[in-house]
This record gives C-alpha cells, sequence and structure tokens, in this order.
C-alpha cells in the first residue's frame, strides 16, 4: 500500500515524513507565505522542491517512497524511506515494484537511491520537535521473513 501526501494524510504519515526530512540534508528550515515555520527540501527522485510543516504535514504533494519496496520486504526503517512526490512515488511503484526481486532494472533503482538516501543522510536537528515513532519504525531492516 501506498502512503499518500496530501489532504487527509494520516497521522503516521505526516510523522514519517516529518522524520525524512529531518534526516535528510537537502530539508531546511524555512517560513512559509503565512508565517509557519517549514521545511523544504528535495524529492529523492527528481529534486522538486517540496514543503512540510514542522508538525509533518505536507503542503506540497509530497509522500513517502519506500526505497526497497514493501512488497519485496522493504520496511519503515528510515533509511528505507525518503519524501518523493505522488507522482514520481506513483510511476516507480508502477513501473519497477511488481517485477521480481532480482530484475537488474529494480536492483538498478534501489542501489542509487540508497546510495542518494545514504548521502543525504543526518542526525535530526536539534531545534526539531520529534514526534516518537512507532516500534516498527526507525530501525535497521528486519532480516530473515
Ligand atoms: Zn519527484
Amino acid at each position: 500500500m501506498r502512503t499518500r501526501g496530501g489532504r487527509g494524510s494520516s497521522r503516521r504519515t505526516q510523522r514519517l515524513l516529518l522524520w525524512c526530512a529531518a534526516t535528510d540534508r537537502t530539508f531546511e528550515r524555512a517560513v512559509a507565505a503565512d508565517g509557519r515555520p517549514v521545511l523544504t527540501g528535495k524529492c529523492i527522485h527528481c529534486n522538486t522542491r517540496h514543503t512540510i510543516t514542522e508538525d509533518g504535514a505536507p503542503l506540497t504533494s509530497a509522500s513517502i517512497e519506500h526505497i526497497v519496496p514493501r512488497a519485496h520486504g522493504g520496511t519503515d526503517a528510515i533509511a528505507n524511506l525518503a519524501i518523493a512526490c505522488n507522482r514520481c512515488n506513483y510511476g516507480k511503484g508502477h513501473r519497477l515494484d511488481d517485477r521480481p526481486w532480482h530484475d537488474p532494472t529494480l536492483q538498478k533503482v534501489i542501489a542509487t537511491l540508497q546510495e542518494r538516501r545514504a548521502a543525504r543522510m543526518r542526525p535530526p536537528p536539534e531545534w526539531l520537535d520529534l514526534p516518537p515513532l512507532a516500534p516498527a519504525e526507525g530501525r535497521e531492516a528486519d532480516d530473515g521473513a
């Protein structure tokens, strides 16, 4: 199941969006037109700029990308998550997530995204008040399964 941003996004999605932004060095503190403090940073796929509030509510069409797709056992570990445009996420989902695990194109996309996510990784900034993660989130990927 895809987790979407936008209107009506769940608290869970907002929490994960906020954690992704907090741990992604492209996301910087900014002020929205209405004066709200926000975070702005880049889509993991196409570098389109996205904005979320400090509560994790997306003000642009941002969604949570699972780098290793959940269909292939990808978890909610923060290193497996990134912020992506709905359009980018949806496109990848349809083109790639249903391919067999050893499909070379799937493997290449995953490797590229993992590299990019690792390069952007940072410890959460101290000025950001982050909600606690649920037990299944934030951990390294489970092995086995
Ligand atoms: Zn994008």
